[in-house]
């Protein structure tokens, strides 16, 4: 199977190719086409498998683009990896002209807000900063229809379980939910119970 026969956006496809990828990994086989069709998906895979671009992708392709207001959330559990998120996330969607943000601890707080009031199309970041911004009202929840989970065991691991349930809370009702995370403590499956619709699992 390749790129090409996912049903994906013709600029879409070019900023995966542009990338430099060339064929789907096995996760993203299984898992760009469940997630662009808008179900909440499970992937249990560890990192080095291709899991950023399968949710990245997945976003991409719903996103709304004259729509200037945030409607995908991904929550990471390091600043680190929320950076590298925002940054694959803008190769790919470079031709879409995708506005990502990422909004994590240590930056500057006035500087989130300026950015996120000139209007943003995803926002990559970890719990404590987004629930910040949301907590502010400098970040409109109202338009969130995708929320994504990255290595949600690590994140539950460094206790931000009561800072995601909060964030949870401020997100609208109908919201398709993607976690993806290396392995499923008794936490992790919480939450895929507490907050996900009939998901589909994905295990590489
Ligand atoms: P990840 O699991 O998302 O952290 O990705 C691990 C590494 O694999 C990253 O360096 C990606 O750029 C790379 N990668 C992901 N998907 C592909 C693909 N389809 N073709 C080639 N490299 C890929």
């Amino acid at each position: 199977e390749t790129f090409d026969e996912m049903g994906l956006h013709e600029n879409l496809l070019r900023g995966i190719y542009a990338y430099g990828f060339e064929k789907p990994s096995a996760i993203q086989q299984r898992g760009i086409v469940p997630f662009a069709k808008g179900l909440d998906v499970i992937q249990q895979a560890q990192s080095g498998t291709g899991k950023t671009a399968t949710f990245c992708s997945g976003i991409l392709q719903q996103l709304d683009y004259n729509l200037f207001d945030c409607q995908a959330l991904v929550l990471a559990p390091t600043r680190e990896l929320a950076q590298q998120i925002e940054k694959v996330m803008r190769a790919l969607g470079d031709y879409l002209q995708v506005k990502v943000h990422a909004c994590v601890g240590g930056t500057s707080v006035r500087e989130d807000i300026r950015i996120l009031q000139s209007g943003v199309h995803v926002v990559v970041g970890t719990p404590g900063r987004v629930y910040d911004m949301l907590r502010r009202g400098s970040l409109r929840s109202d338009y969130i229809k995708m929320f994504v989970l990255d290595e949600a065991d690590e994140m539950l691991s460094r206790g931000f379980k009561d800072q995601i349930y909060d964030i949870f809370q401020m997100l609208p009702q109908n919201l398709q939910v993607g976690v993806f995370s290396a392995t499923m403590p008794p936490e992790a499956l919480e939450i895929t119970r507490k907050f996900m619709n009939k998901p589909v699992r994905i295990l590489v």
